[in-house]
């Protein structure tokens, strides 16, 4: 899986706030630095000379910490993106919302219970 989360951090939600044309470029930065973000989020195929992304999607999840989860597009899913009014895919929905639960379930176990 190309996912990226990061625990709530005042960067990340910085990046979270900001309208995506601004945060985009910050978002593939990371991405490239993790080694991530090198496949469609939504068809899975790998981005090449031919294949570039076109855009990126991003859903934040706030609470008592926000998760973000992002990915890169190609062009014909950024384009069907599109066509759906700009609405991050269902896929991409389930995708991040069990990766959010993994997430919160990780960082609970982690506190632990006093
Ligand atoms: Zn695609």
């Amino acid at each position: 899986m190309e996912l990226k989360f990061e625990q709530g951090t005042p960067r990340t939600l910085r990046l979270a706030l900001l309208p995506l044309k601004k945060a985009g470029a910050q978002l593939v930065a990371d991405m490239d630095a993790a080694g991530t973000g090198k496949r469609c989020g939504v068809c899975c195929k790998p981005f090449n000379e031919a294949r570039k992304w076109r855009s990126v999607a991003r859903l934040v999840y706030g609470g008592d910490m926000v998760l973000m989860v992002a990915w890169k597009l190609c062009g014909k899913c950024a384009y069907d993106a599109k066509q759906n009014s700009g609405h991050v895919p269902d896929c991409l929905k389930r995708e991040a919302e069990s990766v959010v639960k993994a997430a919160r379930l990780a960082i609970s176990d982690a506190e632990g219970t006093a």
